[in-house]
């Protein structure tokens, strides 16, 4: 395909900014990952439409991302048009203690809002790099607090391009997951409930929240936070740790001496090196403890 002047097309349709073979390890905290084809930071709603309408005309398989902070991009790169939502669609107006916000704004952003508006029940997503899209797929939490305590309701785009408004029901929220992960819908638009609450308790609880995020977590290499999602009852971590797993490396990918749930990235790991890493610690763990572990982040592209 020629994707300079697909390229050309799709900017004369939209606001936001389109770029060819846009190397994805500029969008991924891990920084890794290979080319995608076609790249569309689109500017509002409207160009999220149309970017869709001009995907399925041309026949362009489409992939969505956000912040890029819970995702391994392989080596070859994505195939077709990534969409990245983001900074076009990062509006965020409180109202009483009820929040509206674009997908595209950061969990830290929705959380510094609250706490202006003496909103409580987002002090948990202080410290999270996700957008409220990537948060809601991925039942974004920390500190005993999830993205499912506080929404209300989602605006996404539908494959036929329709916006439709799902309640928090309709999403079926569990652990680190949404029904939304494999539907091939765009989260749009996000509606938050939080509750009235003094602005100083909130300070305080977030400023902890964040110095035991900070003191626990490892610093100074891109990484994508937790790689694994905690066993029931258990946590990847400790299980990672326990069969001698912190400082196990592969190129230049490493797991954290700090937290063995942690991979980072030395300098140029690929995601192959990731992926090599990954399968030495599923196995580990398998052999000494006979538990399973799945993949908290997601895996996009080709080898
Ligand atoms: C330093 C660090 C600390 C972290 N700490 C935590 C933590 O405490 N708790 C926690 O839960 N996570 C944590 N994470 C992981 C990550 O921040 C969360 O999973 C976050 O919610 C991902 O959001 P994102 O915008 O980066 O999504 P991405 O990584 O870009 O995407 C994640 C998934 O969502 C999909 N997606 C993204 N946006 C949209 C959209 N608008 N519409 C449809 N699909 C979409 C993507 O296709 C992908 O499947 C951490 C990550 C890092 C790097």
């Amino acid at each position: 395909m020629d994707y300079t002047s697909l390229a050309g097309e799709l900017q004369s349709l939209v606001k936001g900014s389109v770029k060819v073979h846009e190397p994805m390890k500029q969008h991924t905290t891990w920084r890794i990952g290979g080319n995608a084809d076609l790249f569309v930071d689109p500017g509002d709603k409207d160009d999220i439409r149309r970017t869709v309408e001009f995907a399925a005309a041309h026949d362009i398989p489409l992939t969505v991302i956000g912040n890029g902070s819970n995702l391994l991009v392989k080596d070859g790169g994505i195939r077709g048009l990534v969409l990245k939502v983001g900074r076009g669609l990062a509006g965020i107006s409180v109202e009483g203690a009820t929040i509206k916000a674009g997908a595209g704004a950061m969990l830290p952003e929705l959380a510094a809002a609250a706490r202006k508006a003496s909103v409580g029940g987002f002090e948990f997503a202080a410290g999270i790099p996700g957008s409220l899209g990537g948060a809601v797929i991925m039942n974004a939490g920390a500190m005993n607090g999830c993205v499912a305590d506080v929404l209300l309701a989602v605006e996404v785009i539908n494959e036929q391009n329709q916006f439709l408004t799902l309640t928090k029901e309709e999403l079926g929220f569990s652990y680190r997951s949404s029904n939304l992960q494999n539907k091939g819908y765009i989260c749009v638009s996000t509606l938050w409930q939080g509750y009235p609450k003094g602005k100083d308790l909130i300070e305080q609880e977030t400023r902890d929240y964040v110095a035991r995020r900070k003191a626990a977590q490892p610093r100074g290499y891109p990484n994508a936070g937790s790689v694994f999602k905690n066993p029931e009852g258990d946590f990847a971590g400790r299980l990672i740790e326990a069969c001698g797993g912190k400082g196990l490396r592969v190129g230049d990918a490493e797991v954290s001496t700090k937290h063995a749930n942690w991979i980072l990235n030395l300098g140029n790991a690929t995601a192959r090196d990731v992926l090599t890493l990954i399968d030495k610690i599923k196995k580990m763990v398998q052999e000494s403890f006979g538990v399973s572990l799945h993949l908290e982040v997601r895996v996009l592209g080709e080898d």
